[in-house]
């Protein structure tokens, strides 16, 4: 059997898929544009493909012989997942194993805007310290404030369990009502605009899909409070990046810590590197080893379980196959 990999892997469980199978990797690491995308794809048994890659129509189509498309990544919104549903091909994610790490960073993204580290290190880097002073980069404290959580699953979950050490109230917006979070941390689940109204931090973690593209936008961030900080570890697409950059601007919020971007796969909006109040990091919610490796392995056991006939607990489209 032929399997495509379309980027570089970290770890060394692509050993495992070249032990069974005869394998192309795209070696250059450079993400494939649709037509090499196209070339690549054909007479392919399965293909294991990253966020990067945006999988249409034309290219599942090109790939007659996929048995499978693994993708290396718990979001599937880079996939035309209806098509490969319609050609009866199975897609599976990685999720679970990321959960951590995405949830330290939007952590890491929490502080880092709220008591203005990353403005702070460019200060000491600039050589502009000049010692300790009263005045200087007197940001808020996290403490005793109102978490908002939109998307209260693995990841919302994680990120609102953290927050106990903040002794932190927690309110969340999901479609389902989620008993056992609102048991273990006495979280209250709320709609959209009280959850905007009232949270200090809010912290996105829904999926992308067409309910959720733009789902923040300028009329959201005019509910947020003038001294509340918006926190985006889930997809660009989820909130109106020109809205929010105009709100960062006029200071509608006080702040936004970034990790994620609408321009991706090819970087972020440069409108947002002059503004000091929002902390950008590239896309490194699952940027752990522990995370990487364990995506590398799960990404490959979920290709060689379909290719081998075995089913895996991972299949996303499993109901419309
Ligand atoms: P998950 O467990 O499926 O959680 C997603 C949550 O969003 C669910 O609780 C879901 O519950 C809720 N949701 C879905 N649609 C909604 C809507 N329209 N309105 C309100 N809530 C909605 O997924 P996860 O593992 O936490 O990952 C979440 C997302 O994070 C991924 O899809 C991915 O895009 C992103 N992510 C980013 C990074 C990074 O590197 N920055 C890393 C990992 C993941 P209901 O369906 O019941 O509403």
């Amino acid at each position: 059997m032929k399997v495509l990999i379309t980027r570089k892997m970290p770890g060394d469980a692509v050993e495992r898929l070249k032990d069974k199978y005869e394998v192309e990797i795209n070696e250059s690491d450079k993400i494939l544009k649709k037509d090499e995308l196209i070339k690549m794809v054909k007479g392919k048994d399965a293909i294991l493909c990253f966020l990067t890659d945006m999988i249409d129509e034309d290219i599942i189509e090109a790939g007659k012989d996929l048995k499978v498309i693994s993708n290396f990544a718990v979001g599937y919104d880079n996939i035309d997942v209806e098509a490969a549903s319609s050609r009866g091909i199975p897609v599976t994610n990685t999720p679970g194993i990321l959960t951590n790490a995405t949830a330290d960073l939007a952590w890491g993204l929490i502080l880092a805007t709220a008591r203005k580290i990353a403005q702070g290190d460019k200060f000491v880097r600039k050589d502009r310290f000049e010692g300790w002073d009263p005045t200087l980069m007197v940001g808020s404290e996290v403490h005793g404030k109102t978490l908002g959580i939109v998307g209260m699953g693995k990841i919302g979950s994680a990120v609102a369990r953290r927050s106990l050490g903040f002794d932190m109230e927690v309110l969340y917006h999901n479609r389902s009502r989620k008993k056992e979070v609102e048991e273990e941390l006495d979280a209250k689940k709320v709609d959209l605009e009280t959850l905007l109204k009232e949270s200090d931090i809010v912290s996105l973690h829904v999926p992308l899909t067409d309910e959720t593209e733009g789902m923040i936008s300028w009329n959201e961030l005019k509910m947020m409070k003038k001294s509340a900080f918006l926190i985006n570890t889930a997809r660009g697409e989820v909130v109106v990046e020109e809205a929010l950059i105009e709100a960062l601007k006029s200071e509608k919020i006080a702040g936004a810590g970034i990790d994620v971007y609408s321009d991706e796969p090819y970087g972020a909006n440069p409108d947002y590197y002059s503004l000091d109040n929002v902390v950008l990091t590239p896309h490194l919610g699952s940027a752990s080893h522990r995370a990487r490796n364990g995506m590398a392995d799960m990404a490959v056991d979920n290709l060689i379980n379909i290719l081998e006939g075995r089913d895996s607990d991972y299949v996303v489209n499993r109901d419309d196959l």
